[in-house]
């Protein structure tokens, strides 16, 4: 009855519900010309790179500029997009899931005024712009990437770096539409990948190669055991009594710590989440994989995965210069090789892959052929047979079986 009597009404719990948990129901934020044509849209078209035009039954329009953000905002570059969108689109704005923020008006002469404001937006030092309109149709799309150096304990390369490179290299492919198709690169710190790299035209994916250093000294103060043993997902962590030096006291002493079976180590940092004295950073060891030929879309052929094509980049700060020389590769060869409409994926598996790599002048290593455990089902190595092209290195056809 207390609850009766505190206006709950167990017969219609959901009367008069009032919460604060979670978002704010998104209709609520709706711009009127879309709340208005909720679900009534007929067709869009892309005007201009960046710029598109949504048609609706009742005969509405509406204009949306779509920008590229760095996803890390500061206060002040958010108070400008907000400044943008009060003078310009009545308070309204949206985030894409993609990091882009897209203004939309609802009449085509707002169009040019919004456009040359957003183009005269730039930074101070050299002049690049703040929110450069692009990332639509055959082109590049905006790079979504996760935390980096700056916030996550995990990753084994940065984000915001490699991608402000990335980007700087293939900038005019954001702002145009002259690639076969829509080009989906993405960026994932660590092999946790909360990236989307698995299903990405090109994937720049963070990877350690070494196992975790373990503390011993500290590690039993600083970590539930047991929590660390749980976290590995390829059961390599068992718990272990040791020996060490006291570094205070100078003595023999016994501390309870873990092992790792570093064969049976696959380099997720998982521990480490659960137990700050497994570290696994490190400088030679951590770096650049890249992936290629993953999609979402379900045109023309089904989703696929990225197959790994670089085995390893090293972490070249602050401008990664052989990453981005690499991808440039790649982009080039897609744009020059593929038919239009054709995803990377698609034209790889068009071409062969072992045509890709020629024709991408990578080097085909034995690092990229998968074994014949489960994942050679879903990659791209589920057969023996393999055409040696001349970016083969010799050694591999002159290779024996022993
Ligand atoms: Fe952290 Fe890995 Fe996610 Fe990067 S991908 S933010 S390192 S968990
Ligand atoms: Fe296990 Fe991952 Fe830690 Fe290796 S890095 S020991 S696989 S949790």
């Amino acid at each position: 009855m207390a609850f009766v009597s505190s206006g709950y009404n167990p017969d219609k719990p959901m009367e008069d519900r009032i919460t604060d948990i979670g978002n704010h129901y998104y209709g609520d934020f709706l711009p009127p010309v879309i709340k208005n044509n909720f679900g009534k849209w007929l067709w869009h078209e892309i005007l201009e790179p960046g710029v598109l035009m949504h048609k609706a039954e009742s005969g509405d329009e509406v204009y949306t500029i779509r920008c590229g953000t760095p996803r890390l905002a500061s206060v002040e570059y958010v108070r400008e997009i907000c400044d943008i969108a009060d003078k310009h689109c009545d308070g309204y704005v949206r985030w894409t899931t993609r990091n882009n923020v897209e203004f939309m008006v609802d009449s085509k002469d707002k169009v040019e005024p919004l456009k040359k404001d957003i183009e005269s937006r730039k930074y101070d030092d050299g002049g690049s712009y703040k929110f450069p309109i692009g990332g639509t149709g055959a082109g590049l799309t905006n790079i979504i990437h996760t935390q980096g150096w700056i916030h996550c304990h995990t990753p084994a390369t940065d984000a915001s770096g490699p991608v402000k490179v990335v980007l700087d290299e293939l900038f005019e492919e954001f702002q145009n539409m002259r690639l076969p198709a829509q080009l989906r690169i993405s960026l994932a710190c660590c092999l946790n990948m909360c990236g989307a790299v698995h299903c990405s035209d090109i994937a720049i994916l963070g990877y350690h190669r070494k196992p975790p250093m373990i503390d011993d000294a500290w590690l039993d103060n600083l970590c539930e055991i047991p929590l660390a043993v749980a976290a590995c997902p390829t059961a390599a962590i068992k718990p272990k009594k040791k020996e060490i030096i006291s570094e205070r006291t100078g003595e023999k002493i016994e501390v309870k710590s873990v092992e790792i079976n570093e064969p049976r180590c696959m380099f997720c940092g998982n521990c480490y989440t659960m137990c700050a004295s497994l570290p696994l950073a490190d400088a030679e060891g951590d770096g650049i994989v890249l992936m290629a030929g993953g999609k979402v879309s379900n045109r023309i052929t089904p989703p696929e995965f990225s197959k790994v094509v670089v085995a390893f980049i090293p972490n070249e700060t602050p401008r990664w210069p052989t990453l981005a020389k690499t991808i440039r590769q790649i982009v080039e060869a897609y744009s020059k090789n593929a038919k239009k409409y054709e995803r990377l994926g698609d034209w790889a598996t068009r071409i062969g892959w072992e045509k890709f790599f020629e024709v991408c002048d990578l080097e085909f290593s034995h690092h990229l052929i998968d074994d014949f455990r489960d994942p050679a089902y879903y990659t791209w190595r589920q057969t023996t047979n393999f055409k040696f092209t001349k970016n083969t290195p010799t050694e591999y056809s002159a290779m024996k079986v022993e």
